[in-house]
C-alpha cells in the first residue's frame, strides 16, 4: 500500500460517505472518476492493483510497443527496454497522482459490495483492521476482465504465460506456442516471431476455428495468417490442443493437438479469451444481474441496477479501451445530470475493432456472418489496395470491403486489412455512426495518392447497386 493510500485510510476512519464509489481504476474507472471529481462530486476510487488497469501496463501499450519495435527491426533487448519504458515499468505512481490531482480520493484494496441501506449503497474495502465501509449514492463497477485458461488436460502442469506475463517478460522463449488466434494471439505471435527470428526462436499458433480472427470477415483472417506465415509463424487453424505434458526428452512441454500432431514449447502463451471480473464482488446483493457469459448486464445507459452502473470489460460489451473510455464519459454525463445528448451515448455497433499486426486490421459494424444471423440483407463491394496509386508506389496491398443496407442506402459495416488501415478507415466508422447517405460518401474526394482513395470505387459501386 502506497503512502498516499495509507494517509487516505487514516484520514477517513473506518466509515466514509461519498457521492460516488468507483470500483476498479482501469481505463474505464480512471475516466469516470476524474470526470466526476472535476465536476465537483465527492468520488472515492478503489483499486486492488495498479491505477490505470491493464491497458497501460499489461495490454494495449506494451503490445503495441513491441509490435512497433518489431516492425522497425529493433533487437529484442531494445524492444523490451522501450516496452518497459512505455509501460512506465509497471509503476502507477504517476497515474495515482494524476487521479488525486483531479480531486479523486484513492483507496487501495479489494472492494466488495455489501448491500443497500435505503437509497445508499455500501461497499467494503480490505479486511481485518484495515477494513473500510464506504456508503455512496452511486456505484460504478469497472473491474475489468481476466484471461481464461482453456480446458486443456495438463495445461496447468506446463510453463504457460497469459498475455500479461508475456508483455512483462524479460526472456525470449526459444519455442513459443500461442493458443488462440484472436487479436491478442495474432499480435503477440507476430511480435515474438519477428523479435525472436535473429535468435533462432520459433513461434507456432494454434486456433480451433477454421481461420484466424474468426469473428471477422474471412478475408481478414486469411490475410493475417498469410502475413504471420511470412514471418515464420507455424499457423495451425481448425485444430485444438487436447493435452499438455512436460517432456524431458524434448527439454520442454509437448502439446498434443486433435489432428494427431504435436508441438514442443518452452512456453505456451494462452490467448483464448477473457472473462468479465465479477466473481466475489457481491453484486447480487444490490440486484445486479449477470449475462449468460458472466458479464454485468447493463442497459443502453450502462446502468445495471438502481444506483449501480458498469463500464469497461466487466460488461463484455466491445471490450476495448476506447469503449471503456466512451462508456465512462456517458456514465459521468448521466451522474452529472446533464441532459442526455447524442455525443454522450455510445453507439456500440459503430465501435471500431482494431488488430495492430502488420498488416493491420480495422473493422466496424456486423461481420457478414453476424449480419446473416440478424437476418439483414446487405450488399457489398470491395477494393484491392494494390490497385491504388499508393499501392503501386509502395508495392503493398490489402483489401477493403464495405457493406451497405440497400433500403436505407447507408453503410452499415466495413472491414479492411492492409497498411495503416487503423488510421484511414475511421472515415467509415463515422459513416456507420452518423448513417451518412451513400450519395455523400460516394461524392467525397480523397487526396491522391493516399490509401483512402481505395474507398471511392466500392462506395460508387454500392451507390449504383442501391439506386
Ligand atoms: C494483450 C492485450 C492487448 C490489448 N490491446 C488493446 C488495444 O490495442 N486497444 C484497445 O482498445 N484495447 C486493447 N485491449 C483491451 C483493453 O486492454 C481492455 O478493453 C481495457 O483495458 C479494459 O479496461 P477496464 O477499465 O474495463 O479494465 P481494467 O483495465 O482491467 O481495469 C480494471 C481494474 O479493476 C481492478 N479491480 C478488479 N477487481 C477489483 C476489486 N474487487 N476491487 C478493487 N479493484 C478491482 C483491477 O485491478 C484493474 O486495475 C487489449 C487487451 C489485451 C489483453
Amino acid at each position: 500500500m502506497g503512502a498516499a493510500a495509507v494517509e487516505e485510510r487514516d484520514r477517513m476512519g473506518s466509515q466514509q460517505q461519498v457521492d460516488v464509489v468507483v470500483l476498479g481504476v482501469g481505463s474505464a474507472g480512471e475516466v469516470v472518476a476524474g470526470e466526476l471529481a472535476r465536476a465537483g462530486r465527492s468520488v472515492l476510487a478503489v483499486e486492488s492493483d495498479l491505477v490505470g488497469g491493464e491497458c497501460p501496463y499489461y495490454a494495449c501499450v506494451p503490445s503495441k510497443s513491441l509490435l512497433l519495435s518489431a516492425a522497425a527491426g529493433l533487437p529484442w533487448e531494445e524492444a523490451v527496454r522501450r516496452r518497459d519504458e512505455h509501460a512506465e515499468h509497471r509503476d502507477d505512481a504517476g497515474a495515482a497522482q494524476g487521479l488525486q490531482e483531479q480531486g479523486v480520493r484513492l483507496l487501495r484494496g479489494r472492494g466488495e459490495v455489501l448491500g443497500r441501506d435505503g437509497d445508499a449503497l455500501q461497499v467494503a474495502v480490505g479486511g481485518g483492521d484495515a477494513r473500510q465501509v464506504l456508503t455512496c449514492h452511486d456505484l460504478v463497477v469497472a473491474t475489468g476482465s481476466d484471461a481464461v485458461l482453456p480446458p486443456v488436460e495438463g495445461l496447468d502442469q506446463v510453463a504457460t504465460w497469459t498475455s500479461a506475463d508475456a508483455l512483462a517478460a524479460q526472456e525470449l522463449p526459444a519455442r513459443l506456442v500461442v493458443l488462440g488466434g484472436g487479436p491478442v494471439g495474432c499480435e503477440l505471435a507476430q511480435a515474438f516471431a519477428r523479435l525472436g527470428r535473429p535468435h533462432g526462436a520459433t513461434v507456432a499458433l494454434v486456433e480451433t476455428a477454421d481461420r484466424l480472427l474468426a469473428t471477422e470477415a474471412a478475408f481478414v483472417g486469411e490475410a493475417v495468417a498469410a502475413a504471420l506465415r511470412a514471418d515464420g509463424v507455424d499457423v495451425r487453424v481448425g485444430v485444438t490442443a487436447q493435452r499438455a505434458r512436460v517432456d524431458d526428452a524434448a527439454g520442454g512441454s509437448v502439446l498434443e493437438l486433435d489432428d494427431g500432431s504435436s508441438l514442443v514449447a518452452d512456453r505456451v502463451l494462452v490467448a483464448t479469451g477473457r472473462r468479465p471480473r465479477t466473481a466475489g464482488l457481491g453484486l447480487e446483493r444490490v440486484g445486479v444481474e449477470l449475462t449468460d457469459r458472466g458479464a454485468v448486464a447493463v442497459d443502453d445507459r450502462w446502468q445495471a441496477a438502481p444506483g449501480v452502473w458498469a463500464i469497461g470489460d466487466v460488461t463484455g460489451v466491445a471490450p476495448y479501451t476506447h469503449t471503456a473510455n466512451a462508456a465512462a464519459r456517458a456514465v459521468a454525463a448521466s451522474l452529472r445530470g446533464v441532459e442526455p445528448e447524442p455525443s454522450t451515448r455510445v453507439d456500440v455497433p459503430a465501435v471500431p475493432r482494431g488488430v495492430y499486426t502488420d498488416p493491420a486490421v480495422l473493422a466496424v459494424g456486423p461481420s457478414p456472418e453476424q449480419a446473416r444471423t440478424q437476418g439483414r440483407e446487405l450488399v457489398s463491394a470491395a477494393m484491392d489496395l494494390a490497385g491504388t496509386a499508393r499501392g503501386f508506389l509502395t508495392g503493398k496491398g490489402g483489401r477493403v470491403e464495405i457493406w451497405a443496407d440497400p433500403v436505407e442506402r447507408v453503410v452499415v459495416a466495413a472491414a479492411a486489412v492492409g497498411p495503416d488501415v487503423d488510421a484511414w478507415m475511421h472515415e467509415l466508422v463515422l459513416a456507420v455512426h452518423a448513417r451518412v447517405p451513400l450519395e455523400v460518401l460516394a461524392g467525397t474526394v480523397h487526396a491522391f495518392p493516399t490509401w483512402s482513395e481505395a474507398l471511392e470505387p466500392p462506395l460508387r459501386e454500392l451507390l449504383a447497386a442501391c439506386r
